[in-house]
């Protein structure tokens, strides 16, 4: 199968939240399908939904795949697994979260997948380290450049706080 350039949004609250997010990357790179081809700061940010929990490390990675958007996710979500993540309520703490915010320029609707990611284009969590990994991307369902959604995003959210750690 042809290969496909994505983007991987990984999140933890729990635990080694740095050692998390490298353990997540580590455990991607050995999967002979998936090349992680760059790999952004990680960004310290202010839980959305539940609040009283600990802040979020955040991280965006470029990947190029030839496993298909559900292999991909599947893949993901064996991750998440062996990482030791429970089934937990939503929004509550997480030792790792892994999202697929993009799959080259394809747009998917079904009921357990949706690229881009649905909270994709509002979380600047999301799009501040996309934007520094890869300024050029365009988001195939609204056709808009990162740099504007970002703007968007920037006038709109909520002032919370999200910080780069390195
Ligand atoms: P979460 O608890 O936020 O990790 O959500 C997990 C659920 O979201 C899974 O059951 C997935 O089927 C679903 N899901 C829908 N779209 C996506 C996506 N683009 N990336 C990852 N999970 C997704």
């Amino acid at each position: 199968m042809e290969k496909k350039d994505a983007y991987i949004a990984l999140g933890s609250n729990m635990g080694n939240r740095a050692g998390n997010l490298s353990m997540a990357l580590e455990l991607m790179e050995r999967n002979p399908h998936i090349e992680v081809k760059k790999v952004s700061s990680s960004y310290l940010t202010e839980p959305w939904g539940k609040v009283n929990q600990a802040d979020f490390f955040n991280q965006v990675c470029w990947i190029e795949t030839d496993l298909s958007p559900w292999e991909l996710l599947k893949k993901l979500q064996e991750i998440e697994i062996k990482m030791g993540r429970q089934p937990s309520e939503k929004w509550g703490p997480r030792i790792i979260d892994l999202d697929i915010i993009l799959y080259g320029q394809e747009i998917v609707q079904e009921r357990d997948l949706i690229i881009p990611h649905p909270y994709a284009q509002q979380r600047l969590f999301v799009l501040i380290p996309l934007q520094e990994i890869n300024p050029e991307i365009v988001f195939p369902d609204s056709g808009m450049g990162i740099r504007e959604v970002l703007i968007r995003a920037l006038g709109r959210e909520e002032k919370k706080s999200i910080k780069r750690i390195d």
